[in-house]
């Protein structure tokens, strides 16, 4: 009964689209006689509960003029909503057959139809129709966006880099940021395969579209290292954490063995200070205690890790804290203590997850580049506050 009252509500905009026409052409009697004709049997076949039939004869008596377009459009996106996509598919294939349609009606007939077929999973019969509106004005932009997300859940990333004009030219953020993300993508199997030179080119590429995209520069770091060329590496890890401050302490530890290796690691100290004055980072934090433990005893660390605690508490912070109790202590007594307060609140921050993302809220143990719930780059980062950094 719900399918059949919302099948009515087409022909009722059908039907008053129609009366419209009727008014300004009162000669037409025969068109008015078939027209009519139609409907009825439309209806007809309605309360039979046949609707496919139904809509063959609401197409036809439709018949599609500029101020009937809309009707059309508005049956159409009713049945998508609905789920009933191969009905909506019948109806915008309905439209775009139409020659005499305006340019805008065309295109978004033909926009309309490339969704239906991405709805029903039809990536490449969808790719085609949006490749035919790319140059579109209004259907460009989202055209492209549709592209490169199709590109992105086919892995297909030749395919997406082979737009970088077109996305170039509408200097979106957005998609240049996921331009950037296919580079980086082939640049990881590159990178898998050793493959210096063309890994550096396509990170190259890759910042060039996104200046922003610290994933290219993490991966840039990689390659030097693995070539031993560890000041370009360092560079690399400095580069990200001007790009990405809430990333950064995940390249913390990777950074510091850089360094060790320049025999530099005084200047990493330094570095680490001053991100951890900046950002208040946890890992940042944790790092620069370990320096202080060395350069002015172990009590100079525990102070310092006293006040940041008091000043901004967290779990891993606490748990840093107890540990290095736990070194400072003779008693044995005290020292399983403070072992089972350490156990307590590691097996706490296990089930805690270390990433969240920045877009949909996503929580993950395990990073990823591309967030596995509402599909954005880069927006995995670690979770702040009292249970994160
Ligand atoms: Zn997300």
């Amino acid at each position: 009964m719900l399918g059949l009252l919302f099948l009515l509500l087409p022909v009722a905009m059908g039907y008053g689209w129609f009366m419209g026409r009727n008014s300004v052409k009162q000669n037409d009697h025969s068109a008015k006689q078939e027209l009519s004709i139609k409907y009825s049997t439309g209806l007809n076949y309605l309360f039979s509960n046949q609707q496919d039939k139904a809509i063959d004869f609401l197409l036809e008596a439709l018949k599609v003029e500029d101020d009937s377009v809309e009707a059309h459009f508005a049956m159409a996106n009713l049945f998508r909503r609905r789920g009933e996509l191969d009905r909506a598919l019948k109806v915008h294939e309905h439209l775009v057959r139409q020659k005499h349609l305006p340019n805008s009606a065309k295109q978004q007939a033909v926009f309309e139809l490339a969704k239906d077929f991405l709805s029903a999973g039809l990536y490449d019969r969808a790719e085609a129709m949006f490749h035919k509106l790319l140059k579109s004005k209004t259907y460009g932009l989202k055209s492209l966006t549709s592209l490169m997300q199709i590109y992105q859940s086919t892995k297909d990333w030749q395919q997406g880099i082979a737009l970088k004009k077109a996305i170039a030219k509408t200097r979106d953020v957005k998609l240049l940021h996921a331009l950037a993300n296919f580079y980086c993508e082939l640049a990881t199997t590159a990178l898998e395969q050793d493959k210096f030179i063309e890994v550096i080119e396509l990170l190259d590429h890759a910042l060039s579209h996104d200046p922003n995209s610290s994933r290219a520069n993490w991966l840039m770091a990689q390659i030097y290292e693995n070539h031993q060329q560890f000041n370009e590496a360092c560079q690399c890890y400095k580069a990200i954490y001007e790009q990405d401050k809430e990333f950064f302490p995940d390249v913390i530890d990777k950074m510091f063995l850089c360094y060790q290796k320049l025999d530099a690691e005084k200047a990493f100290f330094r570095f680490i200070r001053k991100v951890y004055d900046e950002t208040g980072s946890t890992s940042a934090l944790i790092k620069y205690l370990s320096y202080i433990e060395q350069v002015k005893g172990p009590h100079q660390a525990k102070q310092f890790i006293l006040s940041a605690l008091k000043r901004r508490p967290t779990i891993r912070g606490f748990k840093h804290f107890v540990k290095m109790q736990m070194d400072g202590t003779q008693s044995e007594n005290t020292s399983e203590n403070l072992e089972v307060i350490r156990e307590l609140v590691t097996a706490y921050l296990n089930v805690k997850h270390r990433y969240s993302c920045r877009t949909c809220g996503f929580n993950s143990s395990t990073h990823y580049w591309s967030c596995p719930s509402c599909h954005d780059w880069e927006q995995l980062k670690p979770v702040r506050g009292l249970e994160g950094e």
